[in-house]
């Protein structure tokens, strides 16, 4: 590893337009971290969820207080590269990564990791951590919640009444809500169910887009034979109609392809390459606003190789109008139009042999331009635009 070359290199390459401030660090690899690389660079370059994990680190940081957690661990790491004198270099996430392998056992081997699954967690336990630091703060008389409620939404508690879960930075900065409607096709009697979500995860076809993907995520499907709804109005089983729309669109919304698919005759998850074109600018309606939420892309973790259980994580990530691509330690500028090459394949194996070949010969030719797809996709809101803050 040649440290700091990459990194001489990107400040050549941006020259005078090094934006005021930024710091761009490659993440040292500790044998297979490279989906938690991956993953910490697309939150670190998502400003608004760097800049309020930092404030609200500042704020409540007790030089007393020395337990360490994933929260700490994160944004002790965010501080050291935003707060370095340097502009460019490698950082080892050692805490972190140690922290993340002492919390879930599941990231303590060195066997592949799914990004997707490492960012679930990861958001997951800041919640958690957020949300125990918020009740314990409530509880000591002196001090009152950081983390209040907008709008005044939540009435003052009356004895008995449950308290409100209190409204963290993950979810102001990730959260949506979706509405899971299902209707009778007996009595048409619609249900609705409410859930929220940090991230939504759509199943993918060969040659499509993430518009097509969303589309069908959201469309209507029919639950029947052995898949039938219980309908408490007609009490028994029935046949339904079933359909998911976006009630409240996130300030951040991440895109999850399920390009791991377990297929039954294989008995494993086999990688689906299929073609999956991303624009860099994306319209979501709501149902409970009255016009569309507008984003756009600022970054894309991506699985490099052919199947979930080897390979390599890479992201990309927009940073003040450039794009970078972060490979653990290596940092380089590249072209918007490099993003296209990560679209996919549309000559995927098929199960027929025809076509077996030009697998093979993917992989043989595969160079990390070619042969890695996406699998989170991050967009922002434009903020002029975004909806009143989530509750
Ligand atoms: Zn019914």
């Amino acid at each position: 590893m040649v440290m700091g070359a990459s990194g001489s290199k990107l400040e050549k390459a941006l020259g005078d337009q090094f934006p005021e401030g930024e710091r761009y660090f490659g993440l040292e690899n500790f044998g297979n971290t490279c989906y938690c690389n991956s993953v910490l660079q697309a939150l670190y370059f998502c400003t608004p969820f760097r800049e309020q994990l930092l404030e609200y680190y500042m704020n409540n940081k007790n030089p007393g207080d020395a337990e360490e957690n994933l929260l700490t661990c994160l944004a002790d790491l965010f501080m050291q590269v935003s707060q370095s004198k340097k502009k460019t270099g490698v950082i080892a996430p050692k805490r972190f990564v140690q922290r993340v392998k002492k919390q879930n056992e599941l990231f303590r081997s060195y066997m592949h990791q799914d990004a997707h699954e490492f960012l679930n967690f990861l958001l997951n336990e800041l919640v958690d951590i957020l949300e125990k630091e918020s009740s314990a703060a409530k509880d000591s008389p002196q001090s009152s919640s950081p983390e209040k409620v907008p709008n005044g939404a939540v009435q003052p508690l009356a004895n008995g009444v449950k308290k409100e879960p209190p409204v963290t930075l993950v979810h102001k900065n990730f959260q949506g809500i979706l509405t899971n409607e299902t209707k009778c096709l007996r009595c048409e009697t619609v249900t609705a169910r409410d859930e929220t979500f940090f991230d939504l995860s759509v199943d993918i076809e060969q040659n499509s887009s993430i518009t097509s993907c969303l589309k069908n995520f959201s469309s209507t499907e029919t639950l029947n034979a052995e898949d039938k709804f219980f309908c408490d109005k007609c009490c028994s089983l029935q046949e339904a109609q079933k359909r998911m729309k976006i009630k409240k669109a996130p300030h951040i919304l991440v895109i999850h392809l399920k390009r791991f698919k377990y297929i039954e005759q294989l008995g494993r998850y086999k990688k689906l390459s299929y073609r999956v074109v991303f624009p860099m600018e994306l319209k979501i309606s709501s149902t409970s606003d009255d016009v569309d939420t507008e984003y756009s892309l600022f970054a894309v973790v991506v699985h490099v190789g052919s199947g979930p259980n080897h390979g390599h994580y890479v992201s990309l990530v927009k940073s003040h109008n450039h794009w970078l691509f972060f490979d653990d330690e290596n940092v380089e500028m590249v072209e918007e139009s490099t993003l296209q090459t990560f679209f996919g394949s549309s000559h995927e194996y098929s199960g027929n042999t025809d076509h077996g070949k030009l697998l093979i010969s993917e992989i043989v030719s595969m160079n990390l331009r070619k042969a890695g797809f996406f699998v989170v996709l991050v967009y922002s809101g434009k903020w002029n635009l975004a909806p009143v803050m989530m509750k």
